[in-house]
């Protein structure tokens, strides 16, 4: 550490994008993308209203035109949902962003060093590039695989079946009803990372999840941001790669012969995830985009298409009805999809 433990808010500001701390609280679901902005419902004083607060993804900065009726940049954002001062705030985004703190670090010995320099042009570049990280590792360090496996799921769990799960494909992505621990009464549905390691259970909620009661439950700390699910074997498979939204979609498409699917798990398209798919295709690759015919999934596909089609073919498949999904699709539509490559 250097010498001085004053926080370089500029430094921090500059390192971490709003993106990334709604989606660190979990929030980056309930808001809905737009070419330069993402808007859902204040988080600060927990509206409901979906427009009512917006993030300007261009300039970092947020916005509440309801009950707040005021905005500001990351380090605000963080101090009023956690109630604390701009520099705890600044700490905080450190250790969860995993910022390098020295670069982060108001270098006091330099700035007595440089008397005839003002610190802020002696000193915001450098921090700035130093702060600034690569895109593949924007959300910080990866997650790592866990130490245990649930065991004794019960693959035959009624619920499985009645989202149209063989048995087969139960036991080939080892979900199956948990129940006792951290996902008790719930479906765990591993997750594993590009080398086959489990990195995290989902739980989902059999059934209509009651009032207050959220439908996925996921381990406190994991990012599904860097994940994909499906990804380790997705990866060796041939063919367009199909993308979609949630893991009963991916299950589903898979048990229908679509054997390279990856899920988002979720309607937005991280900067790791994007740096996943662009690792496993090359330009002549065909990426098929299926998210779910509703006003996230529209938003989510157009973003995800024009992201995409930077380097690889991209596809946007479209659904004619209303709330359409993956999920639904038959075997026969699938093998239509997939161009009789099956
Ligand atoms: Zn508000």
């Amino acid at each position: 550490m250097p010498k001085s433990s004053f926080v370089d808010f500029k430094a921090v500001k500059a390192a971490i994008t709003m993106e990334q701390v709604l989606e660190h609280y979990g929030l980056l679901d309930k808001f809905k993308r737009g070419s330069d902005s993402l808007s859902g419902p204040c988080p600060i004083h927990k509206g409901s209203n979906p427009t009512q607060f917006r993030v300007s993804i261009s300039k970092n900065i947020w916005n509440c035109f309801s009950e707040c009726k005021r905005g500001g940049n990351v380090l605000d954002f963080i101090a009023r949902m956690d109630d604390v001062s701009i520099h705890a705030a600044a700490l905080k985004a450190i250790e969860w962003f995993h910022l390098d703190p020295e670069a982060m670090s108001a270098d006091s010995e330099q700035e007595t060093e440089n008397p005839g320099q003002t610190p802020k042009t002696g000193e915001a570049p450098r921090l700035k590039q130093a702060a600034r990280p690569a895109p593949a590792q924007e959300n910080g360090a990866p997650n790592k695989p866990l130490q245990f496996r649930l065991d004794k799921l019960e693959r035959s769990h009624p619920y499985l079946a009645e989202r149209g799960l063989t048995l087969e494909t139960v036991i080939d992505f080892g979900v199956g009803y948990c129940g006792k621990g951290m996902m008790a009464d719930r479906i765990a549905i591993p997750i594993q990372n590009l080398e086959g390691k489990v990195v995290a259970y989902a739980g989902r909620f059999p059934g209509e999840a009651p009032e207050g009661t959220p439908k996925y439950k996921l381990p406190q700390g994991f990012r599904k941001s860097l994940e994909l699910f499906n990804i380790d074997r997705a990866s060796k498979e041939s063919g367009p790669l199909v993308i979609v939204e949630g893991f009963f979609g991916c299950m589903k498409l898979h048990q229908h012969g679509c054997r390279k699917v990856v899920a988002l798990m979720g309607s937005t398209m991280s900067a790791a995830q994007e740096e996943l798919i662009r690792r496993h295709t090359d330009s002549n690759s065909q990426v098929i985009v299926i998210l779910d015919e509703d006003e996230a999934g529209r938003a989510g596909r157009e973003d995800i298409a024009v992201r995409l089609a930077k380097f690889v073919f991209v596809k946007v498949h479209t659904f004619d009805e209303e709330e359409q999904q993956p999920e639904n699709m038959s075997a026969e539509e699938v093998k239509q999809l997939l161009g009789g490559a099956l």
